[in-house]
């Protein structure tokens, strides 16, 4: 007979993040004590952030600040419930309105973070025999959410990255009768790279396949005012849904999905995550209408931010290291190798810059990363200070 296997074997084995620890490199889960936009301090010590999505910097501005406050004191601090049931308030029929309108789509649906909104849009419209075809670096929530699909007996096929050769190969595969949903990150959230919309569309068209473009890295960054890849490439009307979150630009926490009338009030009538999980609360869904009127009205705040970010990608790119390619608010310095990425993200953080370490399950191993990302609030010095702490450390590890 067979020995029992334990199921929790796999956790007692589990040691890299204490390994990690135990070596004084561990890069994760660092509480922050106080934050003031591009100035964060850990334990009292102040460092630059160079790390995070709050791309304009809104999530300390006092207007979207005051009115969280003001939603609390008139709803209260919890919907405390699913939008379906008793968990809407008329802040997120606002909000919808005013988005749909902003993304120039008819109808606009929220849900509580953008990894439920893959989840909600995903599975819900692709079902039996129907295909899920998706850029290999599409952010996990994406991919989860195809997983999904592929429970209800979808199929789910993945092509190149941003290859669109590939992708035409994949859609040859696919029988033309079944319904297909191409889907990618309108900006690839670990290098900042734009996807090739054109050549998505002219494909999505020639095979019959639908859209679905996650924009949570482009919006505030890219396109018109802040409206993203479609925008970018004027091609809102030949992609069918765009999704994004709350939690980057916006400032704030909860995703969305904008569409066609029928399609969304489909998704809003049948989507799992949507449906039995309690909605946005009031003061996330206040910061964003708040933040949106900043996005629509300070353009100023978008021109800063791709400045910011071309400075430093410039130094960067000057100073001999190699990165990923983009042009949006997002730096990835390759470094490609775990142990040294993690020592070059302690040295920085010791010296006062925090970045993100992008190594498994983030990336594939060979690829991993210090992925630096920019605000519109990040003043010179702040920049100055990134490149020259890289540029030393880059050449102390011998990496420049
Ligand atoms: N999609 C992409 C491309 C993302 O980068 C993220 C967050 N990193 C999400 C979805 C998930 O969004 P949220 O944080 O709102 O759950």
């Amino acid at each position: 007979m067979n020995k029992p296997k334990d199921l929790f074997k796999k956790c007692y084995d589990f040691t890299l993040a204490d390994d990690v620890k135990a070596q004084g490199i561990y890069p994760f889960f660092h509480p922050i004590d106080e934050t003031e936009g591009p100035v964060v301090s850990f334990d009292g010590k102040q460092l630059i952030m160079a790390g995070s999505n709050n791309y304009l910097g809104l999530t300390s501005d006092s207007r979207v600040k005051d009115a969280s406050i003001k939603a609390i004191k008139k709803y209260g601090t919890s919907c405390s419930g699913s939008r379906y049931m008793t968990g809407t308030v008329n802040l997120h029929i606002e909000l919808e309105e005013k988005l749909a309108d902003y993304f120039e789509k008819e109808r606009c649906l929220l849900f509580s973070t953008g990894y439920q909104t893959g989840q909600g849009v995903i599975p819900t419209l692709v079902q039996r025999g129907e295909y899920v075809v998706s850029d290999k670096d599409n952010h996990a929530s994406l991919v989860a959410a195809s997983i999904m699909a592929v429970g209800q007996s979808a199929k789910f096929v993945r092509y190149g990255h941003n290859s669109m050769e590939d992708l035409e190969r994949v859609l040859q595969t696919i029988p033309e009768s079944a319904g297909k949903l191409i889907v990618s990150d309108g900006v690839f959230s670990v290098s900042g790279e734009i996807v090739d919309l054109e050549q998505l569309v002219a494909l999505a068209k020639k095979y019959h396949a639908r859209i679905l473009i996650d924009d949570a890295h482009a919006v505030g960054v890219i396109g018109r005012d802040g409206r993203g890849t479609p925008s970018e490439f004027d091609l809102v009307d030949d992609v069918d849904l765009i999704m994004g979150t709350f939690s980057k630009t916006f400032g704030s926490l909860g995703g969305y999905v904008v569409g066609e009338r029928s399609v969304i009030n489909y998704i809003k009538h049948n989507a799992s995550s949507l449906i039995f999980s309690a909605s946005p609360t009031p003061a996330s869904v206040a910061a964003v209408l708040a933040s949106l009127e900043i996005l629509k009205n300070e353009p100023e705040l978008m021109e800063r931010l791709i400045r910011n970010t071309d400075y430093v990608r410039q130094g960067l790119k000057n100073a001999g290291f190699k990165l990923m390619p983009s042009r949006t608010a997002i730096v990835s310095v390759i470094i490609g190798d775990q142990m040294k990425t993690l020592v070059f993200w302690k040295k920085l953080f010791d010296a006062g810059v925090y970045v993100n370490a992008f190594i498994r399950p983030g990336v594939m191993p060979g690829h991993e990363a210090l992925r630096t990302s920019f605000m519109a609030t990040h003043e010179t010095e702040h920049l100055d200070k990134v490149i020259t702490e890289f540029c030393t450390i880059g050449k102390e590890l011998g990496i420049i």
